[in-house]
């Protein structure tokens, strides 16, 4: 069968990244049965072939208007499918979408009609963010780690920045490579308006990682991969405290000053 991707190297590039990603989320033991999400703003690799193919759907109602949306496209993951199967074949198990002109519908174009996660107003409406305030930010990841996920079951872990100050404090990379720190949400029911609503304040409060208390961490980048890191690194801080938790003691972390000279040295934001 033809698929969108085979004669457009870039689009295809970004797909093959996202494949790779699910990959991991489900290698890492984050990605139970059809848990997570992954979505990406591919308008850029967008021609005008591209745009004029036909819709293969009907035309669905995103449930909310995103007016930076106008004439996007993205790449989504498909609801009820597995991160797993996304790995091995992406255009199966998700489907290339294009926002419409009134800005709160979208229509399938490639390569199936595999309905987005039902996740995805919530997934636009960031994307809708990010463009609004001209981020460079394409790609956001929704995933299950489960040291993080732990972490957020402990009031103390769910105050502003306690989770940021021992994840950076575990290891130098992390504060290099997370370097927004993680912000927290309190319990919402998955998929509501709150929680979109809730995730977007977080990363205007100037975080690129979100964690869900008792639920799962959202993260924003530039890519996929990258967002990907991100989690990566933040969940591998966890692991390194459980370690030395479980060796008996409680980690003495890396020191303010160590952790200031890591932001000079490396010019980070905090
Ligand atoms: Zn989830």
């Amino acid at each position: 069968m033809k698929s969108i991707l085979d004669n457009h190297v870039e689009l295809k590039q970004v797909v093959d990244n996202v494949a790779e990603v699910a990959g991991y989320l489900w290698q890492k033991g984050w990605a139970e049965r059809n848990g997570g999400n992954i979505t990406v703003n591919v308008t850029e690799h967008i021609d005008d072939e591209v745009r004029a193919l036909p819709a293969i759907s009907p035309v669905y109602p995103i449930g909310t208007t995103l007016p930076h949306l106008k004439g996007c496209y993205f790449y989504c993951k498909g609801t009820n499918m597995r991160m797993r199967d996304l790995a091995r074949w992406p255009m199966d198990n998700g489907s290339v979408i294009r926002i419409l002109d009134d800005c709160a519908s979208y229509v399938i174009i490639a390569d199936k009609p595999v309905k987005p996660t039902s996740e995805l107003p919530s997934h636009l409406a960031v994307h809708n963010y990010l463009l609004a305030k001209g981020s460079p930010y394409r790609a956001s990841v929704h995933t299950h780690p489960i040291e993080l996920v732990a972490l957020t079951h402990n009031k103390r872990f769910m105050e502003k920045d306690v989770a940021t100050r021992l994840l950076w404090s575990m290891i130098p990379e992390t504060k290099a490579f997370c370097p927004r720190g993680v912000g927290m949400v309190p319990y919402m029911l998955p998929s509501s308006v709150e929680l979109a609503d809730a995730t977007i304040r977080a990363i205007d409060d100037d975080y690129d990682v979100v964690m869900w208390e008792k639920h799962g961490v959202f993260a924003v980048d530039v890519d996929v991969m990258a967002a990907f890191d991100q989690i990566d690194v933040l969940n591998k801080s966890a692991l390194i405290y459980i370690a030395a938790k479980n060796m008996g003691f409680e980690p003495d972390g890396m020191t303010d000053a160590q952790m200031q000279e890591i932001s000079d040295v490396f010019h980070l934001p905090k």
